[in-house]
């Protein structure tokens, strides 16, 4: 399990802890936003003079710049103090049918945006990802890059770097793709299984300050989770934690692609929600999960129908989840969120129906793409934001 407590605000004391003073002051100007050195001294607990030398360097490397100004009575005007807009991270939400690349400012905001049908040999990917991101780049001069994040459906190690489990992006495992993008745009890349990324976008922009307990359900070809527990990112052995849509709910059901049967993928992922409607109508051949849900919204019954037992199926497993974490809230990222008004509350009442003690967790919808590429802008900044200094993973230390 390694630490992400990006806001923590305990300042350090010693020489030695210049860095974590310069994470907790970066991290405050990210957070609250125009800021003044005042503010930031106060916030923080550290001293102005320190602010200041602090402030000064973050307006040397670039990474903070000066105003609006800001407004007090008796006539001063105090100068604030924000993030400076044209460092940018270029991103991609890898998935197995489509990729999404695009191009986010440091606060999160994205400048440019494109989805390419993903390569099935990840050579022919990396060429088109590079081309992308170099367009991008000569699209936007001004902009100084920090580097590359993508999310991606599956499970990544630290230690090999290397692509370890990938059910529905098999041959992406056997090449490096990392190295060969790394290459082609002279960037560090930084890689995230995409439930993970997912828990990264809520932890750095949500408005979750004070949540330690969440889960995110990631639901689309397949289904991953994302675990932040007791304030943190939860990676277990090989960094696999969280595969519980390969928990095998009935032994004797469906193939997965994981080589198992019966996982809770195979029942509550959009590919689930397409086989049951297939199953229903069998002259449906060629329709994708968007389809189905532009069918659900015109009324079709038995597309609502199949929607309508993939939502029970989430539902349902989400049980297992809840009785091992407990979390206080669970964001579910997805296409299928695009009619939470029909599926949300069918989800909420199979998880209401299983809570042993108390309130069942609120669950909540998050926009799928955007928070995948959410988080692998968070993924790249938080090596210069932790509070553990820089170049140095988030959380190492506290
Ligand atoms: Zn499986």
């Amino acid at each position: 399990m390694r630490p992400i407590n990006f806001t923590n605000t305990q300042v350090a004391s010693s020489e030695t802890a210049r860095d974590i003073n310069r994470g907790v002051v970066l991290n405050l100007i990210r957070r609250r936003q125009p800021i003044s050195r005042a503010d930031l001294a106060r916030v923080s607990g550290l001293q102005r003079s320190t602010v200041s030398l602090i402030t000064e360097q973050l307006i040397r490397e670039k990474w903070v710049v000066y105003g609006p100004l800001g407004r007090l009575p008796r006539g001063r005007r105090p100068t604030f103090l924000r993030l400076n807009e044209e460092r940018a991270i270029l991103v991609a939400d890898l998935r197995p049918d489509q990729t999404t690349l695009a191009v986010a400012d440091v606060n999160g905001r994205f400048l440019g945006q494109e989805a390419v049908k993903t390569p099935a040999d990840p050579r022919a990917g990396v060429e088109v990802f590079v081309a992308t991101f170099q367009r991008f780049m000569r699209a936007h001069p001004n902009l100084v890059f920090e580097g590359v994040g993508i999310s991606l459906p599956g499970r990544f190690d630290e230690k090999t770097q290397r692509v370890l489990f990938a059910p529905n992006l098999k041959k992406w495992t056997d090449f490096d793709f990392k190295d060969a993008i790394e290459r082609g745009t002279g960037m560090g890349v930084e890689l995230e299984n995409a439930a993970n990324a997912c828990v990264l976008a809520e932890v750095w922009f949500g408005h979750t300050e004070t949540v330690r307990d969440l889960m995110v359900v990631t639901v689309s070809e397949g289904l991953g989770t994302g675990i932040f527990v007791n304030g943190h990112l939860a990676r277990g052995l090989n960094g696999m934690a969280g595969e519980f849509g390969h928990v095998p709910l009935n032994p004797q059901g469906p193939q997965c692609t994981c080589g198992g049967r019966g996982c809770w993928e195979v029942y509550a992922s959009n590919r689930a929600a397409l086989r049951y409607y297939h199953e229903s109508s069998p002259s449906s051949n060629g329709l994708n999960f968007q389809d189905l849900l532009t069918l659900a919204e015109s009324g079709d019954a038995l597309a609502v129908k199949a929607l309508d037992r993939m939502a029970h199926a989430i539902g349902s497993g989400m049980r297992m989840v809840i009785a091992g974490i407990s979390p206080e809230e669970i964001v579910v990222v997805g296409d299928v969120t695009r009619q939470w008004h029909r599926f949300g509350p069918v989800i909420e009442e199979e998880v209401r129906a299983a809570v042993l003690v108390g309130k069942p967790p609120r669950i909540r919808p998050a926009e799928g793409v955007m928070a995948r590429l959410r988080g692998t802008v968070a993924l790249v900044l938080q090596k210069h934001f932790a509070p553990s200094g820089r170049g140095v993973q988030a959380g190492k230390t506290t």
